[in-house]
């Protein structure tokens, strides 16, 4: 009778889409198929010849949990996560196909035994899910640089940076002339893939600690931290020929007016976006023009 429900639990087991494995002393007793076809092996003799141990495959990763979580180095992996259900039981493993594969770990210890049953639920859609989530907090969906709430935050800090460290800060507000024809004479996606390549264009000649983000529609906003209001102008006016000169092959050509003005020590968040607003509005007079204000 025994025998059965063993046989029957046992074909339930192989059923499962998600390997499961009996491990004890950190040596592999039992795996279901999930688990063989994940390393694409016929059996647990297989694994181990290709593999010394199921734990060092775990894949490191900040937020994940692998060996080096371990301080004791005689500690069997299994031991210390079942013993420490504060620990993030989410492991990254790559699969035969050399696919990340991210698994929460269900542990049960079998009665009056050293062995764990241990479950990976694949979680790598969900995983990933919420670093796309994260992600978009941050950034534009369109044109995938920081949007206006992040940059907002990130302005707060760089002008209290400002003040700290007694350092320059300058501000560059950039708007598409007669964008409202491209879209009319070339459609909304054209209109998008230019905003696209617009950004592509000046990202390459930002530093890395300057500020870019999405302002409005068909406006952008960048901060050039440690940048005096000259060299700022220099930045824009090359910005702005670079764009004249030619934002992509296949799309319509386009130009830009940018507003350029460097934060002052009595300077809030507020005064300084109105200066550089009515130097975008001068630029706007001409258009294809960069404006400074001090
Ligand atoms: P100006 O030279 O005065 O700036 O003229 P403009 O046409 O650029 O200005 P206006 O503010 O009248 O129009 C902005 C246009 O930008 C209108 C809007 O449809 C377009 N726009 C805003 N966001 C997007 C977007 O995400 N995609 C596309 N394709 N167009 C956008
Ligand atoms: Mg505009
Ligand atoms: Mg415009």
């Amino acid at each position: 009778m025994k025998h059965v429900i063993e046989n029957k639990l046992f074909s339930v087991i192989n059923a499962i889409q998600n390997p499961v494995i009996v491990i004890s002393c950190d040596k592999l007793q039992s795996v279901n198929n999930a688990f063989l076809e994940f390393f694409d092996v016929e059996s647990i003799e297989e694994f181990y010849k290709r593999h010394d141990c199921l734990g060092k495959l775990f894949v490191k990763n900040n937020s994940f949990f692998t060996l080096t979580n371990i301080i004791t180095k005689n500690q069997y992996w299994t031991d210390y996560l079942f013993m420490h259900p504060e620990v993030n039981r989410i492991v990254s493993i790559m699969n035969a196909d050399n696919q990340m594969i991210d698994f929460e770990l269900t542990i049960k210890k079998i009665e009056n035994k050293s062995e764990y049953i241990i479950v990976f639920n694949d979680i790598t859609e969900f995983i990933a899910q919420k670093n796309e989530y994260k992600y978009f907090a941050y950034h534009d969906h369109l044109t995938k640089i920081y949007n206006r709430q992040i940059f907002d935050e990130l302005f707060l800090k760089e002008i209290e940076n400002k003040k700290r460290y007694k350092d320059h800060l300058s501000i560059l507000l950039l708007d598409i002339d007669h964008f409202k024809k491209v879209n009319d004479n070339y459609g909304h996606h054209i209109g998008d893939l230019t905003l696209i390549a617009l950004t592509k264009l000046i990202n390459k000649v930002l530093r890395i600690n300057d500020i870019f983000a999405r302002w409005g529609g068909e406006e952008f906003i960048i901060l050039l931290p440690r940048t005096e209001i000259e060299a700022a102008y220099i930045k824009a006016q090359e910005i702005r020929a670079l764009i004249e000169a030619h934002v992509a092959k296949e799309l319509p050509s386009i130009t830009i007016s940018i507003g350029v003005t460097e934060v002052n020590d009595s300077d809030t968040t507020k005064s300084s976006l109105q200066r550089v607003d009515k130097a975008l509005y001068l630029a706007k007079e001409k258009r294809n023009d960069v404006i400074k204000i001090v």
